[in-house]
């Protein structure tokens, strides 16, 4: 692969590019999805190809292919360095300027203790066979959803700058789904994904079927439970229910380019915008949010970007004041960065790099602080577990958040179950109201591997993980009609 690699750069070189960088990618997925006692989808795929990017006068060009032979290298490299020529004179400025990168030369794997691939298939099928069978057995119960899948990507990089990077990188995920229907009414609750770059270890670690039954349950009893009063209430949040909040109002509103206005077309822009930088309060002194591509079992922790940027930590929001962004080699530069926070990733090796979100997480709380603590400081408010659905508006200010499953809390302590409650907010305000968050033994790396973005869509993985966070005077809303 590394000798293919070089055949791209020697091209390139001889065509007189400015850049070029060249991933082969070899990609396995293994896709199982059970309902009720049957497979809906056994797949096992694996593909291989490769992408080459040229830069030239200030232009991009790329072409990719999945016929990964010398000869072919060359004519896509020679096609990618056609496309960029032409491009070019279109510009009506100098274009594009990267930001200086060292030159590296490695490997980086995922940690893993169990190959997931070397698993029996199937295992993997009994044991979410395991899963509905316990879910089905609970009364009330209609439907049960079970779900895993296992990625592994082997990618290498090389660039005209010199750098020859391998990354080899496994991503692990499973989670199931119990509906109840009981006098005409009908419920969900989920156990919830919880996808993270190690191996077999992770699932075997998630204890899928010890839970199945206790989520089944309480899809049944969300179907009695009583719907929220409107109105203003606090709000104390689990890790997998914070995620995807911090995901949409954090994550993407501080991807450098959307925050520039490159990623208009697809889901919007920013209102953290560049003036801001260093001053203005995006949250209360208790929040705290870093970016660290070098996370253990982190989803984005891959050693170096899709654009050979070594993965790096960095804070986003300090003490509650927004201080920097996620951003890519092209994109730093225009805000008088000297180096790429290394955020540039592709999905497959047909796409482009674009700039996505890092692993992105809420901080802990130093002292010993747990959610029974949080909870206690509550007169009139809600425990929010899981996620829901959601919207935000195209500027990252305004949005909502459901979640997976909520429970009253009444003087200090937790109450009866509550159903379809909703919190709504402006981005700014919301984690303004942050007061307390737990302390690390409460913290859990949550992500996603299915962030959406870009023009054609790419999905990209990160993890946002959190403590439990409690909110104060945060407006609730009943969501569902009866
Ligand atoms: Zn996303």
């Amino acid at each position: 692969m590394k000798d293919l690699c070089l055949e791209a750069i020697n091209t390139a070189k001889k065509l007189g590019v400015d850049y070029a960088d060249i991933r082969i990618i070899n990609q396995r997925n293994q896709e199982i999805i059970l309902m009720d006692l049957s497979p809906k989808e056994i797949a096992d795929k694996e593909s291989i190809g490769f992408g080459v990017r040229v830069l030239k006068n200030g232009a991009w060009g790329f072409a990719s292919s999945s016929l990964v032979t010398k000869d072919n290298i060359d004519s896509i490299t020679k096609k990618a360095y056609e496309v960029a020529l032409a491009s070019a004179k279109t510009l009506d400025d100098k274009g594009i300027i990267l930001a200086n990168e060292p030159v590296h030369k490695g490997l980086f794997r995922t940690p893993i203790e169990i190959d997931p691939f070397k698993v029996d298939i199937n295992d993997k099928v009994n044991l979410l066979l395991q899963v509905n069978e316990k879910i089905l057995r609970v009364k009330h119960i209609v439907k049960a959803f079970s779900r895993m899948r296992l990625t592994r990507r082997d990618q290498f990089f090389a660039s005209t700058e010199g750098s020859l990077i391998e990354t080899d990188i496994y991503t692990v995920n499973a989670g199931y789904t119990a509906v109840a229907v009981k006098g005409g009414d009908s419920q969900d609750r989920s156990f919830q994904d919880y996808p993270l770059n190690k191996g077999w270890e992770h699932i075997q670690s998630l204890k899928l079927v010890e839970n199945a039954e206790r989520i089944a349950e309480e899809a049944v009893q969300k179907i009695d439970a009583d719907f929220p009063k409107a109105g203003k209430k606090d709000l104390v949040l689990n890790p997998s229910n914070l995620s995807l909040t911090i995901h949409e109002s954090v994550g993407h509103p501080t991807e450098l380019d959307r925050v520039l206005g490159y990623e208009a077309n697809y889901a919007g822009r920013s209102f953290a915008t560049t003036e801001k930088m260093g001053k203005f309060r995006y949250g209360s002194e208790k929040v705290n949010f870093v970016a660290d591509n070098t996370l253990p079992s982190g989803l984005a922790t891959t050693g170096y970007d899709d654009e050979g940027v070594k993965c790096q930590k960095w804070d986003i929001i300090k003490n509650g004041i927004l201080l920097d962004y996620s951003s890519t080699r092209e994109v730093a530069p225009l805000i008088g960065e000297k180096r790429s926070r290394g955020s540039a990733r592709a999905d497959g090796y047909y796409n482009l790099p674009i700039n996505r979100i890092p692993n992105l997480s809420l901080q802990w709380s130093d002292e010993d602080i747990t959610p029974e603590d949080l909870i206690q400081g509550v007169d009139d408010g809600i425990l929010i577990e899981g996620e829901g659905s959601y919207s935000i508006d195209q500027m990252r200010l305004n949005f909502q958040f459901g979640g997976d499953l909520f429970y009253e809390i009444k003087n200090g302590k937790k109450g009866k179950m509550l159903r379809d409650v909703i919190y709504q907010s402006i981005t700014p305000e919301f984690w303004g109201s942050l007061d307390a968050v737990s302390s690390d033994k409460f913290w859990e790396p949550r992500g996603f591997t299915n962030c959406g973005k870009g023009e054609p869509p790419q999905t990209a993985q990160m993890t946002n993980g959190a403590p439990y966070a409690r909110f104060r005077n945060i407006n609730v809303i009943r969501g569902k009609n009866e």
